[in-house]
This record gives C-alpha cells, structure tokens and sequence, in this order.
C-alpha cells in the first residue's frame, strides 16, 4: 500500500501508514441493476438509465399487448408497435455516432443498448436490431451511396433464409455440410445484366419485420450469367417498395411475437448496380461479417431478457409466502436464485467480452460472437424456466410475465442459426491448419 493511488481506493480508508477497510461489521454488498460491472463513465450511466426506464415502460407494456395480438393486428396502423417504434427513434441513437466512438466505448454502449432493450422486450429488441442491419452493414462495407439513400430511422430487415435453405445459408463455405451434399437450387436468385440486377424468388417467413420492414439488405444466389449458383452469392440493399415485391402473411408463432415476421417475393425487381452491396467476390466476407455482428448482438438481446426474468422472480421470492415464511427463505429458491444469479452475469460478462474484442479486432472472430449467442441463448432459456418454477402455478399463466419471456428465449436457439448448427460451424472455425 505504498502509492497514493491505492490510498484512495473505494471502500478503504488509511490509518498511519496501515489501510484500513470501511466496511460494516456485517457487509452486504448491493448489485447494480446493470449486473456486475465496474463503474459506468456518466455518459454511459445515463444511457443505460435512459434505456432501462424505456425498456420498462415503454417496452414491456407494449410488448405485453402485442403478446396476445394476432400477427395480422400486431403490424395494424392503429397498433401499439407504432407508438414503440415513435419513442424508439426519439430516443435519437445513431449507428454513426456509435461509430465515431473509441472501441472500449462503442463496445459498452453496444451491449448497454441491446440488453436493456433484450431487459424490455426481446422480441421488440430483435425488430430493432435487425431493424439496422442493412445500414449497419452499408457502413462496416464503408458504401456511402447505401448509407445515403436509406437513412437509419428506416426500418430494415435480413433476407437470408429461404423456404428449402435455413442453416445451409448461414454455412455458404460449405464447412459443415454433409459430405456429398449440394445446396441445391436457391430459392431467391439475382441476375446481373449489364448495370442492372433483377430479382426473382422469395425468402422464408423468418425474415424479421419481413412484413413492415422498409428497406432489406438481402443475400441470394448470384447469376452472373452462367445460371443460378449460391456459392457465387451477392448481398444488395434495397428499398422494399419497388415494383414486383410483396409480402407473406404475417406469421403466427410461439414467442417474440413483437418481431413482425414474414416472407419476401420477388417477381422481376430491377435495381441498377448501385445497390450491390457486396458482389460474389465478397460474398463469404459479407456472410461473415453479418453473422459475427448478429450473433454478438444476440448474446446482449438474450442477457437482457433473462436478466429480466432474474429480476421477476427474485421480487416474487420475496412477496409470495408458504408456510408463513417468504418463499425466499426456502432454500431451494435461494439456491435457484443463486444459479439464475450466476448464469447472467456470466453470460453478461462472456457477451461484454466478446463484443470488446470484436469492435477493438482487425477481423472480429466469428467464433467468439458464435459462444456469446449459444451461451446467452441457451442460457436464457433456461433462466426464464427456472423463473416460471419460482412462480409456481402462477409462473404458466399469462397473468404473470415469465411464460412469455420463456417463448421468446426459445426461438432465440434457433434465430441467427440454430445453437447446435452455430456450436458445429464455431467448433470447425477453431481448427489450426497448422496443426493438422
Ligand atoms: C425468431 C426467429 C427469427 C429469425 N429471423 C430471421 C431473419 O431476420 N432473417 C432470416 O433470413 N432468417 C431469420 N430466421 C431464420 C433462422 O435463421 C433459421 O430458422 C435458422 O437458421 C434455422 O434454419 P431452419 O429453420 O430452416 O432449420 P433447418 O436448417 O431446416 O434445420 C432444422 C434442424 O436440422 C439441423 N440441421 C440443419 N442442417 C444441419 C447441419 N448441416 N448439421 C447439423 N444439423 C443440421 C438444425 O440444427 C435444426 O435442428 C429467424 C428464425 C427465428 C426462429
């Protein structure tokens, strides 16, 4: 304890040359609300305020509503999706400002974002980060002619997966494919003519705000004109609002029912090759770099979420009595606590880590963002069960919110690639060529 420096640390005070620990004589230490994170710059504390009040009441309530709405209301003019979508961009984020910042910043603000807004809604958390990936991507690929012509208030979608393609479009190097596998003919095909592209086919009902969405960047085949091959892919930003493109029903499902889904079709869309946003020269790039940013994004979305079934419960523990005592002080529910407890944290300081070493890399590691999603995922599913356990037969009724967060981290296991697909594809992206 020689330097001055020490002498002020938090929590000890010095007495002659000795220090000497301020703490009571029984100490308890209180977690921030944000979990176990060393202490946030102001900046940064009034951003995850600003959202955390967002996320509660804004975000839960609305998201509650919608829970119970049909697909088909939920996207209506009179919906409450619209009144979220309103307060989200007058919340005034920027990708661009985020940008600008120094990676260990942008790499807080990042997670600080997606899990507060993963805290609120997961599936309304998942509208808005699909919400900017073809503006996200249109930077990362530095395109300025993309980020000019869609502003990033517009709402965007993915397209990747079709109808006979899921976890083979998210594998277009062919690591994991079965040997002697093709893939077969691809669903969604963009011919190049000249300086012009046009598109025909369709994309699965997955596609997040498929149904809404006002701009989409798009992964197809490429048919550079020698016939259709999606190892020759190509990604576009496009506008959705061109002639020959329509929309599937809005899709009814288990959870995140606040992340409008539905189909794309394509019947002879003509764009000029302005919007090519990356040909098949960079295709495996543009693959790459959108699944390391989505699934990152993923393991800040599902921390949230399960943080916020953490929460519930632990507030029911102490209300709810059996047998005379709050069922706290049953010590199974202590212990449940504790593991819940433990796995957000876990999985909050993994995702933190990974996001700060992708934003801070040369070339983000597709593997790291891979364990921070399947970790966050599956880790939130099963939180969210144990929170439904807590509540007992309270926790299966929609009269409390836990069932719902446990339908929306399910599907999170199989959005952005499947957790066993992802764990397949991370495994061989450790291989050392070197090694063999
Ligand atoms: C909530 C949600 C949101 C989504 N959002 C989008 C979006 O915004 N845009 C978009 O384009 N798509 C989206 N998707 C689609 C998602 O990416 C696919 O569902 C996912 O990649 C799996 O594809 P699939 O459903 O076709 O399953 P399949 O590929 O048919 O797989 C079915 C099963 O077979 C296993 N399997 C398949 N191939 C292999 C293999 N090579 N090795 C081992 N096992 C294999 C899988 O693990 C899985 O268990 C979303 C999906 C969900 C559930």
């Amino acid at each position: 304890m020689a330097t001055s420096e020490k002498q002020v640390m938090t929590g000890i005070e010095r007495k002659g040359d000795s220090p000497v620990y301020k703490w009571p004589a029984h100490p308890r230490a209180k977690v921030d609300e944000f979990g176990i994170e060393p202490p946030l710059g102001d900046i940064q504390r009034e951003f995850q305020q600003t959202l955390r009040k967002f996320a509660v009441e804004v975000m839960r309530p609305i998201g509650q509503k919608l829970d119970r709405m049909t697909a088909e209301e939920i996207i209506a003019e009179d919906s409450p999706f619209w009144e979220f979508r309103r307060k989200y961009l007058d919340l005034g984020i920027q990708l661009s400002d985020l940008a600008e910042m120094e990676p260990e910043e942008r790499s807080q603000m990042f997670c600080i974002l997606f899990e507060e807004l993963g805290y609120g809604d997961g599936g309304m958390a998942i509208s808005v980060a699909a919400g900017m990936l073809p503006q996200y991507l249109s930077m990362i690929f530095g395109n300025e002619f993309l980020m000019e012509r869609f502003p990033q208030d517009m709402l965007g979608c993915w397209a990747i997966t079709e109808p006979d393609h899921g976890s083979d479009t998210l594998d277009p190097n062919g690591m994991i494919r079965h040997p002697g596998a093709e893939y077969g003919r691809p669903n969604t095909v963009a011919k190049f003519q000249g300086d012009k592209i046009v598109i025909n086919g369709q994309k699965s009902a997955w596609v997040s705000n498929g149904t809404i969405a006002e701009c989409c960047i798009l992964y197809c085949a490429a048919d550079m004109g020698d016939g259709a091959d999606y190892s020759n892919g190509c990604v576009l930003v496009i506008p959705l609002d061109l002639p020959g493109i329509s929309r599937g029903k809005p899709l009814e499902k288990l959870g995140q029912r606040g992340d409008p889904q539905g189909e794309l079709f394509f019947n002879d869309v003509e764009v000029s090759t302005d919007y090519l946003l990356a040909g098949p020269e960079d295709f495996q790039r543009a693959v790459y770099s959108i699944h390391a940013e989505a699934n990152a994004l993923m393991g800040a979305i599902w921390t949230g979420a399960a943080r916020a079934a953490y929460h519930m419960a632990h507030a029911y523990a102490h209300e709810r009595k059996q047998g005379g005592v709050p069922i706290y002080r049953h010590q199974l529910v202590a212990y449940k606590l504790f593991h819940m407890f433990r796995q957000v944290e876990a999985s909050a300081a993994l995702t933190r880590r990974v996001v700060h070493y992708n934003q801070a890399a040369d070339l983000p590691a597709l593997q790291a963002a891979m364990i921070a999603k399947v970790t966050a995922t599956d880790m939130a599913f099963d939180v969210a069960s144990d929170a439904i356990q807590i509540f007992g037969g309270n926790g299966v009724t929609h009269e409390y919110p836990v069932e719902k967060i446990m339908r929306d981290c399910r599907s999170s296991m199989i959005e952005d690639g499947a957790n066993d697909v992802i764990a397949l594809k991370g495994g061989y992206y450790l291989m050392d060529e070197d090694l063999l």
